[in-house]
């Protein structure tokens, strides 16, 4: 999210805050899911469970091993 999308999101929430409930119900789902996929990756040898940085990681090792698999396919 950029600093323009932060500002433009605090105004309209600012500016309806009987839509807070929404938005606060909206980021908790979103922090589910992000953490129901983290925990589908092996967990982060320095930091445990839910770490972004070794998911990113993780995700490019997996996409190296898999275009690796492919080259070597006859
Ligand atoms: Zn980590």
């Amino acid at each position: 999210m950029s600093r323009s999308d932060t500002d433009a999101l605090i105004a309209e929430m600012t500016a309806h805050p009987e839509d807070l409930p929404d938005y606060i119900r909206a980021v908790e789902h979103l922090l589910e899911d992000r953490s129901a996929l983290l925990k589908l990756i092996p967990a982060c040898p320095v930091h445990g469970d839910e770490c972004s940085p070794h998911a990113r990681e993780w995700i490019g090792e997996q996409r190296a091993k898999e275009l690796g698999m492919w080259e070597s396919a006859p």
